[in-house]
């Protein structure tokens, strides 16, 4: 009989599966306790939980955890880590410090199906989904390994499409959430989508994480030249859809733009970005695009992106200039999944 993951399940499953065993409800929050505070590694480490049922937990379910194939240090202290998954993918995460604080970026898929034009895990191509144990054990993985870290930050903008693996990711998001879990506050989770419309739709009535959506143009014949998957949902069903985003939260739906010389670092893009987004408030981050082996294009000339970064703050939307962090890595966005095969699996 092959074992349920444990770390599959959120706490309203686990209480289902538990009750199912014959077990009482309350253990459910125990054996989260146990696991996302406590971070044990076996049931026989859960001792407030009677012997019987420490044996029939582990008869019927593992523990799961991710191995660290490599982990590589950037100069400003980026940690690329590289996972092995157990069929012999690898997958990445980015942990990035933000003054004491940290942030993890989170890989969702392994490659991505979305193939956007200027990302390498687009260009790699897709290769499966993640289940929740391996998001939370990227979490967990990089927790293990440097303990005095606070990670107060989440971010799924990693390899991978989130709102291609919803069900999955929103799990994750349980999970990190949850009172008995990993406690955080779902201002600090931030959802990072190409523009899938009716996740984005479903997000914003079910979700209490922070919405970034990559729009990376202002114009749609721009846009689908950078991502084909503007051909299916345009930038207008975009902004159709994050109109109410605002009264729905009390934080700021953020925009991602990857800024391409000569694609959509124009001044015209800014001019229309801000007519765009006229009826609702928002950020900006301005990513300069970041070099890698899959794409020919190149970052805009500094003068450009400040012109661009500019128009907007003239315009009252708080725009940044995202610094390309743990570059020489290629731990920087859109540079995940380096190597020219997938290791493994195939
Ligand atoms: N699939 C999701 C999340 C992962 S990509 C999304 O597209 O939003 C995370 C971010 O990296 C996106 O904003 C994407 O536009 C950006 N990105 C991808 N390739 C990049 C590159 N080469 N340089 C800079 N940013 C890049
Ligand atoms: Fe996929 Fe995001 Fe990369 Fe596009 S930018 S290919 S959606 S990971």
């Amino acid at each position: 009989m092959t074992k349920t993951d444990i770390k599959s399940l959120t706490m309203e499953d686990l209480g289902q599966v538990l009750g199912e065993l014959g077990m009482p409800a309350y253990s459910a929050k125990q054996i989260f306790t146990w696991l996302y505070k406590k971070h044990a590694s076996d049931f026989e480490q859960m001792t407030n939980i009677s012997k019987s049922s420490r044996r029939l937990l582990s008869e019927q379910f593992e523990i799961s955890t991710l191995k660290i194939l490599s982990k590589k240090v950037s100069q400003d202290n980026t940690t690329k880590y590289q996972f092995l998954l157990d069929d012999g993918c690898t997958i990445e995460s980015v942990l990035i410090p933000m003054g004491r604080w940290h942030t993890l970026c989170v890989s969702t898929q392994v490659g991505c199906a979305l193939g956007c034009r200027f990302c390498l895990t687009g260009i790699k191509g897709f290769k499966r989904q993640l289940g929740v144990s391996e998001m939370i054990n990227q979490l967990e993985g990089v927790r293990s390994d440097c303990p005095e870290t606070p990670v107060s930050h989440i971010v799924f903008m990693g390899m991978g499409e989130p709102f291609a693996n919803y069900d999955n990711v929103m799990k994750a998001i349980d999970i990190l959430t949850s009172e008995h879990g990993y406690q955080y506050s779902a201002h600090r989770i931030t959802v990072s989508t190409a523009g899938l419309v009716p996740q984005i739709k479903r997000f914003i009535n079910e979700s209490k994480a922070h919405l970034a959506v990559s729009l990376n143009a202002a114009y749609d014949d721009a846009r689908s030249l950078l991502m084909p998957v503007n051909n299916t949902y345009s930038i207008k069903d975009i902004m159709d859809a994050v109109k109410d985003y605002h009264r729905k939260r009390k934080g700021w739906i953020t925009f991602e733009y990857v800024m391409i010389k000569g694609i959509n670092d124009g001044i015209g893009h800014a001019i229309q970005f801000v007519k765009l987004t006229r009826d609702f408030p928002c950020k900006v981050n301005l990513i300069p695009f970041n070099r890698h082996w899959g794409a020919d294009y190149e970052k805009p000339d500094e003068e450009h992106i400040h012109a661009f970064q500019e128009y907007l703050l003239n315009h009252n939307i708080t725009c940044m200039i995202r610094t390309a962090r743990g570059e020489e890595i290629e731990a920087a966005c859109g540079q995940l999944g380096g190597v020219k095969n997938f290791e493994g699996g195939d």
